[in-house]
């Protein structure tokens, strides 16, 4: 078997154009939306996510205000600019771009964002929405995936998932939306024994580890839909995901490709975040 590719870029353009449409109605009654990127210090990755975002925003007429900070920046002072976002009316999304140099509390930062601007959706409250089966905001990147799933028209209902890796952004998030789905979910972590054991088992897999090749061939069903939300880099410096692509792709029936995959969804799903946002408001 020789998986069909989920193309991010092709479904990510799709939406986005939507998104395009959502944002000339909220502009041409004077309401354009806006999001505000916070970003503290001088991180390259960080600078290349956040300049993406940002390209994205201008691409389908969502205002954005970029906001730079020496990784010095203390604690109260960025409480203070996230503080006076959240009363910013032309502003209906905030995000800080993590990760946040360590002196700086991330998660006091994020509970300092109100939550009806907090896009990212990783705000306490939002977090607790979304277990409750109420989301405000889906995560970005867990949103991108259901997306995914839903443009290939995979009935997730009744579905084995398996969510492989467990941090707040995106394995316990994934693990929620996948179960409010109908699916029946399991969630692996770094303890996990025999890995394989579960992987094998699942209908719909996804892999958000940041460990390269963790998912080999051999620990794919036959026709499962393989989701890679990993982002590492190969030997050569390449990007690549934390799936053993090609052999993987020898016995998936769907699998997502990095780069090209969940990583355009992600800010995608930004970009729909913020429109909802501003609509709300
Ligand atoms: P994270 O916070 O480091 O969490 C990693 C998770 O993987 C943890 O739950 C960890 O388990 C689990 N894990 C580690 N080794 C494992 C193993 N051998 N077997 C099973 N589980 C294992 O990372 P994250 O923020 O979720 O990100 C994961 C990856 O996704 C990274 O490569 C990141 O760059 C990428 N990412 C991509 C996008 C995108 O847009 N494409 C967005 C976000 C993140 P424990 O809980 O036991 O530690």
């Amino acid at each position: 078997m020789t998986a069909k590719i989920i193309d991010g870029n092709l479904l990510s353009k799709e939406l986005r154009s939507h998104v395009a449409e959502r944002a000339a109605v909220l502009t041409s009654k004077g309401q354009q939306p806006g999001l505000a990127v916070i970003l503290v210090g001088d991180s390259p990755a960080s600078q290349v996510y956040v300049r993406n975002k940002i390209k994205a925003c201008e691409d389908v007429g969502i205002h954005s205000v970029f906001e730079k900070y020496d990784a010095k920046l203390t604690e109260a002072e960025l409480l203070a600019r996230v503080e006076a976002l959240n009363h910013d009316p032309r502003i209906h999304g905030i995000l800080v771009q993590l990760p946040l140099p360590p002196h700086i509390d991330s998660f006091k930062v994020i509970e300092a964002i109100a939550a009806e601007k907090d896009v990212d959706g990783f705000h306490v409250n939002n977090a607790g929405l979304l277990m409750t089966g109420q989301p405000l905001f889906r995560p970005c990147t867990p949103y991108g995936v259901m997306k995914m799933l839903e443009s290939i028209n995979y009935p997730v209902r009744g579905a084995h998932a398996v969510v492989v890796g467990a941090s707040n952004i995106v394995g316990k998030p994934q693990a929620m939306l996948l179960l409010q789905a109908g699916a029946t979910v399991t969630i692996c972590n770094s303890k996990t024994r025999d890995l394989g054991h579960h992987t094998r088992d699942a209908d719909i897999l996804v892999v958000a580890t940041g460990k390269r090749n963790i998912v080999t061939g051999d620990m794919v069903k036959p026709g499962a839909v393989v989701i890679d939300v990993g982002m590492n880099r190969d030997d050569a410096g390449k990007l690549c995901g934390d799936v053993d692509y090609g052999p993987c792709a020898e016995v998936a029936g769907w699998i997502t490709p990095v780069p090209g995959g969940v990583g355009p969804m992600t800010i995608t799903m930004l970009l729909v975040n913020t429109i909802e946002a501003a609509e709300r408001h």
